[in-house]
């Protein structure tokens, strides 16, 4: 495996929509080690989510979930169920928002490094994928994981979070994130 250089905003992989892939194309050597190297990058940059255009593969595939750690003292007490984002690759993924509710949250992407800003996304979201055995699969999710999904979902279509923010006013230097906005890491996807 390997650790993959992430595309950083500006560069146009991020704003390109795409590919759909093959079904069988997914359990491909190619594509099983792209997926394994995306985890491994997501991993290496403590982020929460990485989608293939980050790592200059223009292909509709997102992975997804916090690793486990190592040396977090308050893990237990802090991490809210709805905070936990199972570790999951999608391929082709499509997303139907369910009802109308919606939550404003912080985000932060790998592509557009050390910068907050708060967003307003569904709060429930039904996902239909494949998996990379190449299995169709529904997930619901909400909270946090369907923030996560909603995020990655849009770098295939070229949309950063940027693009979905409501207002500027929001945006936010990580330093200054911690200095005058809120104590929690925000992690980037
Ligand atoms: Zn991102």
């Amino acid at each position: 495996m390997s650790i993959l250089k992430v595309a950083r905003m500006g560069h146009p992989v991020l704003r390109a929509r795409a590919k759909t892939l093959e079904p069988a194309d997914i359990k491909s050597p190619g594509i099983q080690q792209l997926i394994d190297d995306m985890f491994e990058t997501m991993q290496e940059y403590q982020g929460v989510g990485l989608a293939a255009p980050q790592v200059h593969a223009s292909v509709r595939i997102f992975v997804a979930g916090f690793a486990p750690k190592l040396d977090d003292e308050d893990e237990d007490e802090d991490e809210d169920e709805e905070e936990r984002v199972p570790l999951m690759a999608l391929i082709n993924p499509e997303i139907a928002i369910v009802g109308d509710d919606t939550a404003d949250d912080w985000e932060g992407c790998l592509s557009i490094p050390d910068i907050r800003g708060r967003v307003t996304r569904a709060r429930e979201i039904k996902v239909k994928a494949y998996d990379r055995r190449g299995r169709r699969v529904e997930i619901s999710a909400r909270g946090f994981t369907a923030r996560v999904i909603q995020h990655e979902t849009d770098h295939l279509d070229g949309v950063l979070f940027f693009d979905r923010m409501q207002s500027f006013e929001t945006l936010t230097f990580l330093d200054e994130f911690g200095k005058y906005w809120s104590r929690r890491d925000v992690p980037e996807e």
